[in-house]
């Protein structure tokens, strides 16, 4: 079941480039009609010129690096959980950061209070780059920008 989950802490923010690429979709295969390239739904025809439906590649803009084969290239120390534009965002998947880390659930999940001051998002960050060194240096070799943030991440999990 797909729950929202609210992230406070260190996080990643990587850029990458666009490029175009091609997606499979289920639409009307006539390129003259304004239907082709939108999704078919459950019907079997075209409304608007009656050819039969089908599996089309249609153009589209993708991410140049695939967050998900960087994912598992280190061995999934970093988790993916967010991909908004060309960013893509990334939390710490080991156990140990959040044993170092004493807020060690989201905030979905805090129960009290959690007061956020500038010393307290330091040491983070530096628990954060101390565990996560090699990781963000891999980062650094396929994406076009790294960057090393503290805040608040909603995503899908
Ligand atoms: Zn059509």
């Amino acid at each position: 079941m797909n729950h929202q989950e609210t992230y406070l802490g260190p996080y990643v923010e990587t850029i990458t480039s666009m490029v175009s690429g091609t997606r499979m979709m289920r639409t009307c295969p006539n390129t003259e009609c304004n239907a082709h390239g939108k999704s078919s739904g459950f019907s079997a025809f075209c409304d608007m010129c009656g050819t039969e439906f089908g599996d089309v590649n249609i153009p589209t803009q993708k991410h140049k690096v695939n967050a998900f084969d960087v994912m598992e290239d280190m061995g999934e120390n970093l988790y993916c959980v967010l991909q908004k534009e060309t960013s893509v965002f990334w939390v710490s998947n080991k156990s140990v950061f959040r044993e170092k880390i004493a807020r060690n659930t989201g905030v979905g999940e805090l129960e009290g209070a959690c007061e956020i001051d500038p010393l307290k998002i330091a040491n983070e960050i530096q628990v954060f780059n101390g565990l996560h060194h090699a990781d963000i240096e891999a980062l650094r070799k396929v994406y076009d920008k790294v960057t090393i943030k503290w805040g608040v991440l909603g995503y899908w999990n």
